[in-house]
């Protein structure tokens, strides 16, 4: 077979993985649409590249070849832009260099002193640089969220370097001439050079679609999981989390507890500040509280004004410890809101694992003992079960809760 027949089919088949990618990028979000553009236009540069190499004979060799390795090294770098985009980097003008340098010697060595070896040799330092670009550019951008495809996609990109270097070995080997042209005949390198050329542009492009799906879903599933408003994880992120952690104390006899967490009149701040400062106010209290929480448990907001303290870990002295410092945060944090400071404090109902069949049980004397510390005169905690009467820890409150009340009017 012919080089030119492979460079033949390999065109036309990256020229329909092009369109395909045309058409699903558009239902893309808007955010991985512009890595999507550049992925297709490396792909479109790329498959115009083999196209020249199949169809070019009639045009002057020197065009022919800087038309074939102009289009293919923009290709490469859009692939690099691609990447840098997907990691949330925008393209530099700068990064057109390697691509002007390859086009550059590839036009001296083939135009002013026509020199095959040092025409492979500039362009394939060149491509092996932009493949090593985007290896790290994935590497470092996927750490946290490493998929199989964006492994497949560093796969891919390695096996193109390292064939590169390869051929370029093979080539200097075999001492050719000035003008051979890579393009036809049946030397080795000249018929599989082109089908490795196809692995970006068609395996690539499926490894390219299926991370930036596996990065909606996981958009979703975090979405899924996280309260709109404060950020942290909602009531079903909280119940799965609980839920195993109930069941790994249970079974290794391990403390645990659970804290609920009201905001105190809370209706009040809405009716006197309007709806929209008592979503600040609810905000706040979050970030407080996820300060606090953040070296003893996972925090939820499990409810309207109402937070759900997971400690694992804490035997009942503890839990009641590190609640009393969550309550102390948010009454001493200021909340202002631009006009007059906003008071604003928790009543906390707690509950350590005792003779509990299920989560849901612990979860439901918190929310008895909530009740309690409300009843009590709230902010302040109570716990589950009971206390003797002489260590009860009940907080007593800092700031005049009647106040607060007669302002309700
Ligand atoms: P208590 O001390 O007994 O807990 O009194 P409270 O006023 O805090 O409790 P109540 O259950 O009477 O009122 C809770 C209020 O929380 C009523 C509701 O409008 C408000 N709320 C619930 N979710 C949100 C929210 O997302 N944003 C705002 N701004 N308010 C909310
Ligand atoms: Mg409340
Ligand atoms: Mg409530």
């Amino acid at each position: 077979m012919e080089a030119a027949t492979i460079f033949t089919a390999v065109s036309l088949m990256m020229f329909a993985n092009g369109l395909v990618l045309v058409l699903v990028s558009r239902d893309l979000p808007a955010e991985l649409r512009p890595a999507a553009n550049w992925w297709q236009i490396g792909t479109m540069l790329i498959a115009i590249g083999c196209a020249v190499f199949a169809f070019g004979a009639p045009l002057p060799r020197p065009v022919m070849l800087f038309g074939a390795n102009a289009t293919m090294v923009l290709g490469l770098t859009a692939y690099q832009a691609a990447i840098q985009s997907f990691c949330g980097k925008r393209a530099r003008p700068v990064q057109l260099l390697p691509a002007a340098i390859a086009i550059s010697c590839g036009l001296w060595f083939s135009l002013v002193t026509p020199d095959f070896r040092m025409r492979v040799l500039a362009v394939s330092a060149v491509w092996d640089w932009l493949m090593l670009a985007s290896i790290v550019e994935l590497r470092r951008g996927s750490r946290d969220t490493a998929s199989v495809s964006s492994r497949i996609l560093i796969g891919i990109f390695a096996l193109v370097l390292v064939y590169t270097l390869f051929r370029l070995a093979a080539y200097l080997s075999m001492g050719l001439g000035p003008d051979f042209a890579l393009e036809t005949g049946s030397a080795w390198p000249n018929l599989v050079s082109p089908i490795i050329m196809t692995l970006l542009p068609v395996v690539g492009t499926t490894a390219f679609l299926l991370m930036c799906s596996d990065r909606l879903r996981r958009q979703l599933e975090t979405a899924a999981a996280t309260d709109y408003l404060t950020g942290l994880p909602n009531r079903r992120a909280f119940s799965e989390q609980a839920a195993t952690s109930f069941d790994a104390a249970r079974r290794h006899a391990d403390d645990l507890a659970v804290a609920v967490l009201d905001i105190d009149h809370f209706k009040w701040v809405n009716d006197t500040h309007g709806h929209d400062v008592g979503d600040q106010a609810l905000a706040h209290v979050a970030h407080c509280l996820a300060e606090q929480a953040r070296d003893t448990g996972m925090i939820a907001r499990t409810g309207g004004e109402e937070f759900t303290v997971l400690l694992a870990g804490l035997g009942p002295a503890e839990a009641i410890a590190a609640v009393e410092r969550m309550l102390r945060a948010v009454e001493h944090a200021p909340f202002d809101h631009g006009l007059a400071p906003v008071p604003l404090t928790l009543s906390a109902g707690i509950a350590a694992r005792a003779g509990d069949q299920t989560f849901d049980e612990m979860l439901r004397r918190a929310d008895n003992a909530l009740y309690r510390a409300k009843h009590a005169g709230r902010n302040r905690l109570a716990v589950s079960p009971l206390p003797d009467p002489v260590s009860a820890p009940v907080i007593a409150p800092r700031r005049e809760q009647r106040l607060r009340v007669g302002a309700v009017g």
